[in-house]
């Protein structure tokens, strides 16, 4: 297939194409590099079967031939990220999921959104099931990520319907691995550099929130399986292992053998406001469709991932 992957440049998106080259595709990166880096592709270059554009997707998007499925991965997906570019953030989920489906539809491919656990919000039901509807604040400043991609998953059923689309829904939850940045303030890559830099990690608030972790090469898997598959209807992706931040920062410290101290921090700004209280997929339809669910542990995942970052703070 002829595949194209908005947000190539990105952690997943990235690591996707990676998966789809692997598998014999032709793969068409796109990316307007703003949080996404051309050193997470830059092995690719020269790949006869790798394709990159350099493309904001809320602009319109022009690509020349067939293109079989379009995976629409673009997005800012981390608070920091999202508070900094709210308006962007809006776009992105709105208008650049409307180019992408646009494409779609005139090439006659297949389409999958990379959506987020976000939909859910500060859930009142646990752990979320996809025929939960969540609990959003659409005017705090969460909201622009998540009623983007609300939205982004109604147009996308828009254009099942009522355009025929081939689609798929992937929401994810939080996911990590080699290739996230890191400066890009999501819990994982500042734990993995704090600790690694001998400095304390900062614990938000009593640290008593729950998130529950999954490794990239599983979410890349699911998220094949699913493209490869007949489902239309959301599906839930994310590792079931739920534990609190400061369970985790524990853990962060235990695989780096790190000497670093746990530092309870109380951000002023928007960075903890809305923030869920408690996440943690309901992965029994990923299950009983796909037959998928998360390999690989914790530790094993934590181990990898602190590997890349070292390599990474000496050489940045
Ligand atoms: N968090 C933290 N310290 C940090 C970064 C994040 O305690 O240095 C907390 C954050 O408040 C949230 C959880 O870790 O409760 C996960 O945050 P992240 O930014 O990774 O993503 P989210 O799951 O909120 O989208």
């Amino acid at each position: 297939m002829r595949i194209l992957v908005t947000g190539g440049a990105g952690f997943i998106g990235s690591h996707l194409c990676d998966r789809l080259l692997g598998d014999g595709h032709e793969v068409i990166a796109m990316d307007n590099l703003s949080t996404g880096n051309v050193r997470n592709i830059s092995h690719l270059a020269g790949h006869e079967r790798f394709h990159f554009i350099k493309h904001d997707v809320t602009h319109y998007i022009y690509v020349p031939g067939p293109v079989d499925a379009v995976l629409h991965l673009a997005s800012l997906p981390s608070p920091v990220d999202y508070l900094n570019q709210p308006i962007q953030t809006l776009k992105v989920g709105a208008l650049g999921t409307h180019k992408t489906l646009g494409l779609a539809l005139a090439k006659g491919a297949r389409y999958l959104l990379a959506s987020t656990s976000e939909v859910y919000g500060d859930p009142l039901v646990h752990p979320q099931s996809e025929d939960y509807w969540g609990n959003v604040n659409p005017v705090g400043p969460r909201g622009v990520y998540d009623e983007s991609k609300r939205f982004a998953e109604a147009l996308v059923m828009a254009y099942h319907r009522h355009h025929g689309v081939d689609t798929r829904i992937v929401r994810i939850f939080n996911t990590y691995g080699p290739r996230m940045r890191a400066d890009d303030g999501r819990v994982v890559p500042n734990f993995i550099c704090q600790a690694l830099r001998r400095e304390p990690l900062t614990v938000y608030d009593d640290g008593a929130r729950t998130r529950s972790f999954c490794y990239v090469d599983d979410m890349v898997e699911g998220m094949v399986r699913l493209l490869f598959s007949s489902q239309t209807e959301p599906l839930n992706m994310g590792n079931p292992q739920e534990m609190t931040v400061l369970e985790f920062a524990h853990k962060v410290l235990q695989v780096t053998g790190s000497p670093s101290e746990i530092k309870f921090v109380h951000p002023t700004d928007e960075r903890t406001q809305d923030d869920p209280k408690v996440r943690c997929p309901d992965i029994s339809r990923a299950k009983n469709r796909l037959g998928w669910s998360p390999k690989i542990s914790l530790d094993e995942g934590l181990r990898k991932t602190a590997a890349y970052f070292e390599e990474y703070l000496e050489r940045p």
